[in-house]
């Protein structure tokens, strides 16, 4: 949300997205609706391919994330990094609020990135987490409802939880797959061509 906040400060042309991926919680709904009104923009949802969703809930199940880390990795597949790819494929660059604390996945991210011909911006990556709650505080950043309930990190209903004092920001991420990288993919694979505008993304 800081991301949103400055780039309405800075008072510059931007859009908005955010990936539906259909098994979000009614929390994030309402925090788009929030979005909406504070801010007075469109946010604009990427949703996944139905037949895609329909062939592998078909095939897997609804809940198939639980059964495997193979599994669970299909279905970050179809329902955030493809739609992120298509959704890429509208802007020149598109800025995210990832932070190098946040994971040992994410200590080396920069700044400014490009691939395929796109440009990514990561501009609180050197944030702490202190920095974001006082700026938020200071600014009054709208809070997703979640992160008063212990949510660090919020992603999809069904692959997230609240975190126990002590664990690590992306703790409640994919909780039940030990040692796993709690990432699905979509923050290291920024591609494609078309080129219009620029775009923030709201976390996953
Ligand atoms: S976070 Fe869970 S429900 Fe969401 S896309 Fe990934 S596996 Fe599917």
């Amino acid at each position: 949300m800081i991301l949103v906040d400055l780039a309405a400060r800075a008072g510059g042309p931007f859009r908005v997205f955010t990936l539906d991926t259909g098994r979000v919680h009614e929390e994030t709904y309402q925090m788009m609706e929030t979005v909406r009104q504070r801010y007075g923009i469109a946010v604009e949802p990427a949703f996944p391919d139905r037949e895609e969703v329909e062939r592998m809930t078909a095939e897997h199940g609804p809940n198939l994330f639980y059964g495997s880390v193979a599994a669970r990795k299909m279905c970050c597949d179809v329902r955030k990094v493809r739609p992120l790819e298509r959704k890429l494929r509208e802007f020149a660059a598109w800025a995210t609020g990832l932070r190098r604390e946040q994971t040992a996945a994410r200590a080396d991210i920069a700044k400014v990135e490009e691939s395929g011909g796109r440009i990514k911006l990561n501009p609180l990556a050197d944030w702490t987490a202190a920095q974001v709650e006082e700026y938020t505080r200071a600014q009054g950043v709208p809070v997703h409802p979640l992160y008063g309930r212990g949510f660090a990190s919020i992603g999809c209903a069904p692959c997230t939880r609240a975190i126990e004092p002590g664990e690590s920001e992306r703790a409640g991420r994919w909780w039940w797959e030990q040692g796993g990288p709690r990432e699905c993919g979509i923050h290291f694979a920024a591609d494609g061509t078309v080129a219009r505008g620029a775009a923030l993304k709201t976390d996953a």
